[in-house]
């Protein structure tokens, strides 16, 4: 059995992908039932404001755009604060992320409410913001489509700073959810697998993904995915890196796989095309000098640091 803790990297590859630079110090052993309130009473309090799956940026003069709302500003915005949610904090002091009230389509010249994958695929923000961002919308999202207690249907609580939910019926305490994707590029030394659905944009190949079920392993998942989408069998699986990825709360959980046959049968319901690509041709679509324009995912997804570390590992 090997034992790889020591041969491993002190920057593990988690940590280039996006919405990895999350510095909140969540301080999850403090969480108490007033913490959003503690919050909302301290004026140091730096706030994301959200609404409809977009951000809320301010657009400074010279064009830099800034997610960071004070308390006394934020209140323009019709913020529901009694359904904020505490994200933890920051050198500047806590730091909540909460629902805004007032139509995108309304706001100010100087303030932008912009799409969270906007945000990510153009870098608007910086790394740090990009994760709180990331960790605000998980939140956010959870909170708007569980607010009834799944076990007798009465409407439930927001406690612990937005991290449970309680049912004042039945007592039944939930928590927010985290959804496992398997992400993997398979490959030998020479070539490897990607696939493209019918909702990528032009061009794209990415590596096969597909939700964790319950019961499973990380690398049965891997296995299973790839065998059913196309027809390719696994034999060693690998982890390499994971990635948070709010739409709406899952985690990209990634992966390389050893193939044992070469024969690809696509699932055509999940993916308009998949084939196997040479070295040379994925580091021309990294490059974005492919001849036919096919191109991999943007740096910020996990889908690019796999396929990059492949390509790189020769
Ligand atoms: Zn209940």
């Amino acid at each position: 059995m090997s034992f790889s803790l020591f041969d491993a990297p002190l920057r593990e590859p988690s940590q280039f992908v996006g919405f990895a630079g999350n510095t909140i110090d969540r301080q999850s052993e403090n969480r108490a039932d007033d913490s959003v309130d503690k919050a909302l009473a301290d004026p140091t309090t730096r706030l994301l404001l959200m609404n409809g799956g977009r951000l809320h940026l301010k657009l400074h003069e010279g064009g830099s755009l800034d997610p960071w709302f004070g308390l006394a500003e934020s209140q323009a915005f019709k913020p529901a604060f009694d359904q904020g949610v505490l994200l933890g904090f920051s050198e500047h002091g806590p730091v909540v992320a909460v629902l805004a009230g007032v139509d995108p389509e309304q706001l100010p010249e100087t303030v932008k409410a912009i799409d969270y994958r906007s945000v990510y695929m153009q870098g608007l923000i910086d790394e740090a913001a990009a994760g709180a961002m990331a960790q605000g919308a998980a939140l956010l999202a959870w909170h708007a489509s569980h607010r009834f207690c799944s076990k007798c249907g009465t409407q439930s609580e927001m406690r612990a700073g937005g991290y449970k939910r309680h049912c004042p019926n039945c007592g039944t305490e939930h928590f927010p959810r985290t959804d496992p994707v398997a992400i993997m590029l398979t490959a030998t030394r020479e070539k490897c697998l990607l696939g493209r659905g019918a909702h990528f944009a032009p061009g794209m190949y990415s590596a096969l993904a597909g939700f964790i079920e319950p019961g499973e392993t990380i690398e049965a998942a891997v296995r299973r995915e790839t065998l059913e989408e196309a027809g390719i069998r696994l034999g060693r699986v690998v982890y390499h890196a994971s990635q948070p990825w709010p739409f709406p709360y899952s985690l990209m959980i990634g992966c390389f796989g050893e193939p044992l046959n070469e024969d690809i049968q696509a699932d055509l319901n999940e993916l308009e095309d998949c084939r196997w690509f040479g070295r040379d041709e994925v580091r021309l679509m990294l490059a974005r000098e492919h001849p036919g324009n096919l191109v991999t995912p943007p740096k910020g997804a996990i889908a690019h640091h796999l396929i990059r570390a492949w390509v790189d590992s020769e």
